[in-house]
């Protein structure tokens, strides 16, 4: 029977607490993907991947992902104070629905942030905020965390030295994937335009590029020919 069952216990150790505890994960076999947008973020059937990434600690109710690094000493009393003092409710040990992956990806982001994590880490979370108030049809909430996804990548572009040359390649694919769905279409041609040129764009990203690319100097002409 439990073979059919989606979704499976996780054991996790929390950063903060040491403790250990369990959240629910999907089965790989399980997962039907059934739709992609150009910023990457997939439709699902059934139970969404995307919604278990984040753990959370039902002791403390530290959340953190896989890529999360271990506390930090200098940051613990400050996200003592400010977090795990104020957090109340803290289990998210079982099935998780749209409105319950947005809160636990806010934790993330919240002691993401208190603990000094990546740029890059930071716009991930941001990121999957932002197709989280897609699918619930806010677009408002939407823009906000992908503008914020956005600016957070472009810091990581600039200051993470230890980025891999495909880091960078999709960053700024996805800084300007996130800029012309902002309506900015001259700032994300600038950013797509360096990739233009790049002999080793992994091919995936290649094919994306350029049909965003002819996308957004479309638009460009359309919004040209509106103000005339
Ligand atoms: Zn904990």
């Amino acid at each position: 029977m439990s073979k059919l069952e989606p979704l499976y216990d996780k054991r996790y150790q929390c950063l903060f607490c040491q403790q250990k505890f369990t959240n629910k994960k999907v089965r790989l076999i399980s997962i039907r993907q059934v739709g992609r947008d150009s910023d990457f973020c997939g439709y699902f059937e059934g139970e969404n991947p995307y919604f278990y990434d984040v753990a959370v600690c039902p002791h403390c109710g530290y959340a953190f992902t896989a890529n999360f690094g271990p506390v930090k000493k200098d940051r613990r009393e400050l996200i003592t104070e400010q977090y795990i003092k104020k957090i109340k409710y803290k289990d998210y040990t079982g099935r998780r629905d749209l409105p319950t992956a947005i809160k636990v990806y806010k934790l993330a982001y919240l002691t993401g942030t208190l603990n000094q994590e990546k740029s890059s880490l930071l716009a991930s979370l941001c990121l999957r905020l932002g197709w989280f108030y897609r699918y619930s049809h806010e677009p408002k909430e939407e823009h906000r965390y992908l503008r914020r996804a956005s600016e957070l990548y472009q810091e990581a572009y600039a200051q993470e030295d230890t980025k891999t040359t495909e880091e960078a390649h999709l960053w700024l694919y996805l800084i300007g994937e996130i800029e012309g769905r902002l309506g900015n279409y001259v700032v994300a041609r600038q950013w797509l335009s360096r990739l233009l040129h790049v002999p080793s764009l992994e091919p995936y990203l290649r094919n994306l590029l350029m049909e965003i690319w002819e996308y957004y100097k479309e638009k460009i002409a359309e919004d040209k020919s509106e103000n005339q």
